[in-house]
This record gives structure tokens, sequence and C-alpha cells, in this order.
């Protein structure tokens, strides 16, 4: 920016100021988007290794875009966490995916768990057990069967996160630490922390048949995760070679395109719930 006269500043770039355009006319679409309720859900399948069997589902966010079409998340979720609507955004997702959980459970279908990410802003909000204890309430789905996928570096403020997991370990719900072994920060906290399962992140499978080093580390995370009494989940397999490596070392559970695509509900549930 550069300074112009003596009321403000004015962008010396065409590109910057294009940019700032876009970002404050996406920020204008998606409050509208929320008030339309354009926002959906997808399911990926979480799978036990050994039978194939579904144990799960990860919540992911699509935005159902009147012109664009189906929108990822990498596409606004960023613009969402910088405005502040991601707030709105999450709770309504947390919402419906446990809305939507409860509803498959009482049509009978086998008693999966749904996860849903959370953003760190939606973590470090001070009403965040209540907006969980609400949403349980309201929707009738039991804890239990709610995980909420949080990332590693949450963990690196290890005093404000104690006091946030413990109030959720204590509602019932469950803690999976999403991209494990991207976050730089200490192990020390796996200790003391009540988290359920490590999700070993997607960069690490990859190149798991071909890569010594990551089928090492791999391999570690699956040992050291079992050594401390947590679930581990391997998410990105896209192989049957890369399934049978984590088979080979102990992982039991397993989510990736190898087994489905992240699905609107209604295929999730005529290929998986009720087939
Ligand atoms: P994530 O939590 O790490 O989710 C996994 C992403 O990897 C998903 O992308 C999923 O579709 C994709 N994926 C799953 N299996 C495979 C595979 O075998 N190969 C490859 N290449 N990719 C696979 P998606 O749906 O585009 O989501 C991207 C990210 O957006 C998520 O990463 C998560 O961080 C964020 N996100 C999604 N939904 C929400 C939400 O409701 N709230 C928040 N805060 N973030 C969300
Ligand atoms: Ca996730
Ligand atoms: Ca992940
Ligand atoms: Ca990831």
């Amino acid at each position: 920016v550069k300074k112009n006269g003596k009321n403000g500043y004015q962008f010396f770039s065409c590109e910057l100021n294009a940019q700032v355009e876009q970002r404050v006319e996406l920020e204008a679409d998606l409050r509208r988007a929320l008030e339309r309720g354009e926002f959906l859900l997808h399911y990926q399948p979480q799978i036990r290794a050994d039978d194939e069997s579904i144990i799960g589902v990860e919540a992911l966010v699509r935005w159902n875009h009147p012109t664009k079409g189906i929108l990822p998340p990498g596409m606004f979720v960023p613009v969402a966490e910088d405005t502040g609507l991601i707030m709105e955004l999450e709770s309504r997702v947390l919402y419906e995916a446990c809305r939507q959980m409860q509803s498959w459970h009482e049509s009978g279908a086998p008693l999966i768990s749904v996860a849903v990410n959370l953003s760190s802003h939606q973590f470090y909000h001070s009403s965040l057990t209540q907006q969980i204890k609400d949403v349980i309430e309201q929707t009738g789905l039991e804890a239990k069967y709610l995980e909420l996928e949080i990332t590693e570096s949450l963990m690196m403020n290890p005093e404000v996160s104690s006091t946030v997991l413990k109030e959720l370990a204590n509602l019932g719900i469950r803690i999976s630490l999403d991209d494990f072994g991207t976050g730089y920060s200490s192990l020390s906290y796996l200790k003391k922390l009540p988290i359920n399962k490590l999700k070993i992140d997607r960069s690490f499978i990859q190149d798991i048949a071909h890569n010594d080093s990551d089928k090492a580390i791999v391999a570690s995370i699956i040992d050291m995760a079992h050594h401390l009494n947590l679930n581990v989940i391997a998410e990105g397999i896209e192989t049957k070679d890369q399934l049978e490596i984590l088979s080979q070392h102990n992982c039991r559970e397993v989510q990736g395109y190898y087994f489905s695509r992240p699905l609107p509900a209604s295929e999730l549930e005529r290929v998986y719930l009720h087939p």
C-alpha cells in the first residue's frame, strides 16, 4: 500500500487490488450462501482393514454454489476462517453431521460414528463445549458416536488445549488428531491429554510402497499409538499396495479413494448403510 495524501491508503498494484476485490466478493457470496443454506456434507467411509466393513464416516463440507457447482472446502474454508464466518459454517456442519448420523441410526443402519473437522477458531471459542452439548441434545445422537478431528498444531498450546479437551472428553465424545505427523509439536502431550485416535497424514501414505523412510515413519506412528493405547487410522489410501503395507504393520483402520471418495448422504446410504 502507498500513502495517498492525508485520507488514507491506496493500492498501487492492480493485481493486488483485483485479489482484494475477489476476496471481498467471495466474502459477500459466503454470507449469502450461509443465509440460503447452500452448504452440504459429503461423507467418506472409514473402513476396518481386516474385513473392509464400515466403522464410521468423515463429514466433509461442500458449497453447492448456484453458478459454479459443487465447490471443495479448499476454495472457501480459508476465507471463511479469515472472516470469522467459519464459526457459523462449522456450527451448521456439526449440527447436520449429528442430525444425519442419528437419522441413519434410527433407520436401522449400523451404529457407526461421524467425524467432524474443527478449525482452531472453533476449538478455542469459549462456547465450544456448550455448543457440542446442545447439538447432542437437539439431535439425540449418543456422544460416543461423535468424533472431532482437530489438528496436531493445536497441541502446541497444551495449557489451553488440555482444558478444552478434558471438557470434551467429559461429554463422552471422541477426539482424533488429524494430519498427524505434520505438526512439529512435542509428543509429550499424547500421554497427558484425552485423545482417542491418531490420523496418519496422507503425505506419509502417498509413497509408502516405494519410500522406506515413509514406511518407517508410518510403522513407528502405528506402534507408538498402540503402546499408548490409542486408535490409529491412515488417510489417503489409494492403492492395494498401500493397504497391504498398512495391514502388515497392524493399522486396523483406513480411509481413502481406494475404498471410496466422499459421497453425498443418499449415495453413502445406498452403498454402505442399506446395501
Ligand atoms: P482433511 O480433514 O485432511 O480431509 C481429507 C481430504 O482428503 C478431503 O478433501 C478428502 O476428500 C481428501 N481425500 C480423502 N481420501 C483421499 C485419497 O485417497 N487421496 C486424495 N488425494 N485425497 C483424499 P476435501 O474434502 O477437499 O477437504 C479438504 C480439507 O478441508 C480437509 O482436509 C479439512 O481440513 C477441510 N475441511 C473439510 N470439511 C471441513 C469442515 O467442515 N470444517 C473445517 N474447518 N474444515 C473442513
Ligand atoms: Ca479431517
Ligand atoms: Ca487429514
Ligand atoms: Ca490432510
